[in-house]
């Protein structure tokens, strides 16, 4: 069997080699280094992209000043339109899109594309920004707001699901009016790359978008230092998250941050396993576990704990793992990094005494030797201090951890520095309730992990999992500032 992806999608028909983009026009890195973008599932070389440096960030955020201006004073209507058009272009390529990300990211297609969606939401915003009238003192004064945008954004997205975070962030952003400058992760730049192509194709103006590759340490941290930039937003890791907020604090410039989760499913004795189960199994294997979201901890009355864990354990079992352009349900993790970050865990968990149910190894043979493979891990018997239970581990292991009862569960559910999405699994309403209200997370799930369920649900973190919300109609004002306007007619 051969390991290399299948001849759908010639990357290199896409996208030109070692070019990113600033100010409309493709160009390489000015230092003219470029970094391999690889196939995780083989090993194989999908394309070369610059290796942008501080000098590159310049070029981009100078460019996205310059087209400031006028996409500010564009009339809303037309930004709409085309924000519309853009969406347009997505739809027409959402399956070279989707298998884009397949190739760079590992993960076999995850359903129909949000994209589309995701701009048109944000499309249907653009034209409906308004502030208000204030009251005043008198009869000749008249006072109001204006909703207004801050210029150039800084955006730095991870690897994980570059194109849905790309779209959460930069559609937005140019509805309101300012312009972009996005840093895509090193291992996960060309869908970015192909979606900022497709807004070129569409219509908006060179430079609204500017796509700058590179990595964390040199593109990246030269963009929110760089004094054109307004305003910052950041979506990955804590540790890194945090440098970024370090580098907006010498800018002085406001900052949204997208980090890390370690999300409970907190289940009852009434609730329905048909249900539960799968879509258990679903949060933490899907994209490998690889997601801010994924439900990494299982919280469980030890009474049927046996019961839960054998049903999990053999969902688990239905679990297919491959390269994506398989017939799979889990691809490999994203780089060696990773694997040897999830495979680090395996060891801690049964270091610290929890007791593996099925996993456990990296996984080997022919269609595993090339690619970053890890087996859907359970470990239960894990305790709220173990580092399994309170780390973002990010790949497809899941603790099980019993409670006593429902203050119990919601403490340990709450016991970690995290907060960003939690699930809980009851027939009882009250109950429901009582907890969607105490858990500390920015989206609680009954009876559902679905966060594509809703239409524009804000979303981000408490605690370390962040601060801002992307999406809802929240997003959009986060991406503007206030002024307030009084004029005096008096004389
Ligand atoms: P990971 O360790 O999984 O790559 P990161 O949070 O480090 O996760 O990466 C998320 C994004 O942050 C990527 O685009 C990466 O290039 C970028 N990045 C990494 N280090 C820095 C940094 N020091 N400053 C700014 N961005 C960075």
């Amino acid at each position: 069997m051969t390991m290399t992806a299948p001849a759908g999608l010639d990357v290199s028909a896409e996208l030109t080699d070692g070019t990113h983009l600033i100010g409309g026009q493709w160009v390489p890195a000015r230092g003219g280094e470029t970094i391999d973008v690889i196939n995780p599932a083989t090993g194989d070389l999908l394309l070369r992209v610059p290796r942008g440096r501080a000098e590159d960030i310049d070029a981009a955020v100078r460019a996205a000043e310059d087209a400031f201006p006028a996409w500010r004073d564009t009339s809303p209507t037309v930004r709409a339109e085309l924000l519309y058009r853009w969406a347009d272009e997505i739809s027409k390529h959402e399956q070279t899109l989707d298998q884009l990300e397949s190739m760079e990211v590992g993960r076999p297609h995850w359903g129909p594309s949000p994209l589309p969606g995701m701009v048109t939401y944000f499309a249907g915003q653009a034209d409906k920004l308004t502030g208000m009238t204030l009251p005043t003192h008198g009869p000749n004064t008249l006072a109001m707001t204006l909703r207004e945008p801050y210029g150039v954004s800084g955006c730095i997205i991870p690897w994980n699901a570059p194109a849905p975070l790309m779209v959460a962030d930069v559609a937005p952003a140019i509805a309101a009016g300012n312009t972009v400058v996005l840093k895509p992760a090193e291992d996960a730049p060309l869908t970015p790359l192909l979606l900022a192509k497709l807004a070129m194709a569409a219509g908006i103006p060179p430079g609204v978008i500017n796509l700058v590759t590179g990595y964390g340490p040199e593109a990246g941290a030269a963009l929110p230092l760089h004094p054109g930039v307004r305003r910052m937003s950041f979506t990955g890791s804590p540790e890194t998250g945090g440098k970024v907020m370090e580098a907006c604090a010498k800018n002085l410039i406001p900052l949204h941050l997208e980090l890390g989760g370690k999300t409970p499913q907190i289940v009852f004795r009434d609730a329905d396993l048909a249900k539960a189960v799968p879509a258990i199994v679903r949060s933490i294997t899907l994209n490998t576990g690889q997601i801010c979201a994924a439900g990494s901890r299982v919280l469980v009355e030890p009474g049927m704990r046996d019961d839960l864990v054998a049903a999990v354990s053999q969902e688990f079992g239905k679990v297919r793992v491959g390269p994506w352009y398989e017939r799979v349900d889990m691809g490999p993790l994203i780089n060696a990094k990773q694997e040897r970050r999830v495979l680090g865990y395996l060891d801690i968990g049964r270091e610290e005494g929890a007791e593996v149910v099925t996993g456990g190894h990296k996984l080997s043979g022919e269609k595993f030797d090339r690619g970053f493979f890890v087996e859907p891990t359970i470990f239960q018997r894990v305790t709220p201090d173990m580092r399994i239970a309170q780390e973002e581990i990010f790949g497809p292991v899941l603790s099980v951890i019993d409670y006593t009862d429902e203050a119990e569960a919601l403490e340990i559910a709450n016991g970690t520095k995290y907060g960003l999405t939690a699930a809980v699994w009851t027939s009882d309403v009250g109950r429901a309730v009582r907890l969607a209200k105490r858990v500390q997370a920015g989206q609680v799930y009954v009876n559902t992990t679905g966060f594509r369920g809703a239409i524009g649900s804000p979303w981000g973190g408490y605690k370390h999992s962040g601060f801002g919300r992307s999406m809802g109609v929240a997003a959009l004002e986060e991406y503007t500032q206030i002024k307030t306007v009084i004029i005096d007619g008096d004389g």
